[in-house]
């Protein structure tokens, strides 16, 4: 006879979805030769956008949402891990097209799995999240290009929120100037405290510009999209670099070529969902060095399994400082 367990899913309904907490069988799970006991997750934009049913993230229904977990593995036939293993997935398709981390037990494949980085507890990882693992890709991105903290200030966006948040305690801590844009200029000593120099308008960002404008910025982190990111590029000054990772304003970019074609300066996209193994265990090696815990702490809050719906909408409304742990298990 199947195991029951607890769930978060979304069904399709003739006017949209209805998302439920349920009783979830195990024979209902997809396939995977590692199961997982979820003890932690957290709240990440994608799954606002998923629970609200805003975007079409989800992609198979039923779906379990939640696109990253952290637990302990139960069963496993794949060789690289054991029962009793502490793991981590960010991404790969979990809670759009592979049934996800809100439920307390995830069937999934072992290459998509990370060891839990020994220097991190379940809570903490989860703290970071996919937000936190993606402004770290996006920093590691810029240094690539060749940027350093010498060339000039760098710039983060939608800075209050998860990706924004760690994007500038980790540019901080690797000695870069941090200025933080945000639309809510009341959370100045919040941003200061995790590491950013200054604190600007968003409004001075998020409407039509001019194609060049003053050149501030030696590189940026952007989770917004839309204006911010095409004034951002405006901004940048000769041969710097952007790591454009989100469309929180939106999808769209209206630019020009003149950043480009006349300063030279770099857009760089950032996907975390399918970042190889490699660049996932060298992210989660940059946090453990570069991501000073107290901030971490200072940037959390903790949620239960039954938070997780309003949660998911106060995201998409803006509401939600820093990172959102969720207690699963
Ligand atoms: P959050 O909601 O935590 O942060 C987004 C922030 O953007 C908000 O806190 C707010 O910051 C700002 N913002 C919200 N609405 C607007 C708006 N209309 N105009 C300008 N700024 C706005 O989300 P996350 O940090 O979790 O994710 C941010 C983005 O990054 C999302 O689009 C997400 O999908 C994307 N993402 C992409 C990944 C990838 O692999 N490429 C991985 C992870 C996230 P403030 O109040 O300070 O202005």
């Amino acid at each position: 006879m199947s195991e029951f367990f607890k769930a978060l899913r979304i069904d399709k309904t003739e006017t949209g979805q209805a998302v439920e907490i349920v009783s979830f069988a195990d024979d209902d799970l997809m396939d995977g030769n590692v199961t997982v006991r979820v003890t932690h997750s957290t709240v990440n934009y994608k799954d606002g956008l998923a629970i609200t049913g805003k975007s079409p993230v989800v992609r198979r229904f039923p779906m379990i949402p939640g696109i990253d977990f952290a637990g302990v593995v139960e069963a496993s036939a794949d060789p690289d891990f054991k029962p009793g293993d502490r793991v981590v997935l960010n991404g790969w398709g979990l809670g759009e097209t592979h049934l996800g981390a809100y439920a307390q037990r995830a069937r999934v494949k072992g290459d998509w799995l990370i060891p839990l980085p020994a220097c991190f507890s379940p809570a903490q990882v989860m703290a970071i999240g996919t937000a936190g693992y993606t402004a770290m890709l996006s920093l590691i991105a810029l240094e690539r290009f060749g940027l350093e903290p010498a060339q000039g200030p760098a710039i983060v966006t939608g800075a209050s929120g998860g990706v924004g948040s760690i994007a500038i305690a980790i540019l901080a801590k690797t000695g870069w100037t941090v200025i933080a844009s945000t639309g809510r200029l009341d959370e100045s000593p919040y941003l200061k405290e995790l590491g950013a120099t200054d604190v600007i308008d968003r409004a001075q960002l998020s409407t039509p510009g001019r194609p060049l404008g003053k050149e501030l910025y030696a590189a940026g982190i952007d989770s917004v999209g839309s204006h911010t990111l095409a004034n951002v590029l405006a901004q940048t000054k000769g041969l710097g670099a952007v790591a454009a990772c989100g469309l929180a304003q939106g999808m769209d970019l209206p630019t020009s070529v003149a950043p480009f074609i006349l300063r030279g300066v770099a857009l760089i996209g950032i996907n975390s969902v399918t970042a190889s193994k490699v660049r996932r265990l060298e992210a989660w090696d940059r946090l453990a060095r570069d991501l000073d815990p107290a901030k971490l702490e200072a940037l959390t809050t903790t949620i239960g399994f039954d938070e997780i719906i309003p949660t998911a909408h106060a995201i998409l409304d803006g509401t939600i400082r820093g990172r959102v742990v969720v207690e699963i298990g």
